[in-house]
């Protein structure tokens, strides 16, 4: 998942002081991604953002499965046992696994913990430049069973057949941006922003009580710009979609949420799924999972979690809103798309959570 993890130091020398109206901001490499943390609260130290650091960087050192960037890490080991032997994994791994094999369950295998043959076949978004050959593709798919990984009573784990393996490339942000939102809050932390990679999770309001506005990306366009704006606190959101890595061949773009019906990369109309939730592992495991689903199961899907909702994006520039998101649209979209008739800005009662979502991207229209 990593190949530097150098802290990037921003401001914070600057800023790290006590008694300052600006957040003590720092940004590493860790998961893959750029992640970045700012505390809003005054009275704390940097120190406080490196611990959070460790911890990321200790789950990266369980959990990944790049051969290129460790030698051996708890889930190489699985990989590597022989069928049904078993392997000691820390509470965080099983933690993990347990919680994969869960959305594994619940989408019938849309999303599938033991995905690993095929990523490491594609290899998208680490070396993959061109299509695997189909009888390569079609071994890896017939290895992708997430029935046959055990999580025994014992704290060890074991897969069943040769060949098998399993990736939590579609959760362990969540899960770290969790474990790091709760080093914060346990040291007293009560307004944060962290953003994993574009995965964002809020601890609290802003420090004047209005919602944080967190951007929800334009799928075909460059980062920050926007097809809308969720406003909410206390919350994580996070997106699933197919521009973070890929490789095109004759025109044809290949991405990294694949489906492990086909062996192929999930193309069912949908251009990306945003989910808000409490817990950034769920929100994690749910953008994947509904991103594969399509957008009637992903609207079932969440529908069945009150702590849930759902910002998805068809390719035909639809959005689709579950029922816990305020609408919002924006003036000029309004009158570009003849859309909904409220844009009014929400009260921002005091202590309730709510969220809303403002469009402001013309050529998008909500789907009433
Ligand atoms: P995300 O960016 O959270 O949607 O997760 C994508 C990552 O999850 C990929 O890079 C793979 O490591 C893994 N993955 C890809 N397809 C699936 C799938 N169908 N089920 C579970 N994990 C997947
Ligand atoms: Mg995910």
């Amino acid at each position: 998942m990593v190949q530097l993890s150098v802290t990037l130091i921003l401001l914070t020398a600057l800023l790290g002081c006590a008694g300052h109206a600006d957040p003590i901001t720092d940004e590493t490499y860790l998961l893959g991604t750029v992640i970045r943390v700012s505390i809003h609260d005054e009275g704390y130290k940097d120190s406080l953002i490196e611990t959070v650091f460790e911890r990321v960087a200790e789950i990266e050192a369980r959990m990944s499965t790049s051969e290129d960037d460790y030698e051996t890490t708890e889930l190489l080991s699985v990989n590597r046992a022989a069928p049904d032997e078993r392997t000691r994994v820390s509470p965080d791994t099983f933690e993990v696994l347990q919680s994969a094999l869960e959305y594994s369950a619940l989408s019938g295998g849309s999303f599938d913990v033991t995905i690993w043959p095929l990523v490491r076949l594609w290899k998208i978004g680490s070396g993959g430049t061109s299509v695997p050959p189909q009888e390569e593709i079609e071994r890896a798919r017939s290895l992708v069973d997430y029935t046959g990984l055990k999580l025994h009573s014992d704290g060890t784990v074991s897969l069943a057949r040769e060949g098998m393996g399993v990736d939590v490339g579609a959760i362990a942000k969540g899960y770290a941006a969790d474990e790091a939102a709760r080093i914060l809050s346990e040291a007293g932390v009560e307004h944060a922003l962290l953003d994993f990679g574009g995965n964002i999770l809020v601890i609290g309001a802003k420090p004047d009580n209005s919602p944080w506005r967190i951007g929800v990306q334009r799928p075909d366009a460059e980062r920050s710009r926007y097809i809308g704006i969720v406003r909410t606190a206390d919350r994580t959101v996070v997106t699933s979609g197919p521009y973070e890595r890929f490789f095109e061949e004759d025109g044809v773009r290949y991405h990294h949420i694949l489906n492990p019906k086909t062996g192929y990369p999930s193309r069912n109309g949908l251009e990306q799924v945003t989910i808000i939730a409490e817990r950034s592992i769920d929100a994690d495991a749910l953008s994947t999972t509904c991103y594969v689903l399509g957008l009637e199961g992903a609207l079932k899907l969440i529908e069945e979690f009150p702590d849930a909702e759902a910002v998805i994006v068809t390719e035909t520039q639809e959005v689709y809103l579950t029922s816990g998101v305020e609408r919002h649209t924006s003036a000029a979209n309004r009158a570009a798309t003849g859309g909904a008739t409220d844009a009014e800005e929400t009260e921002w009662a005091d202590g309730a959570v709510v969220t809303t979502f403002e469009l402001t991207d013309d050529e998008y229209r909500i789907v009433e």
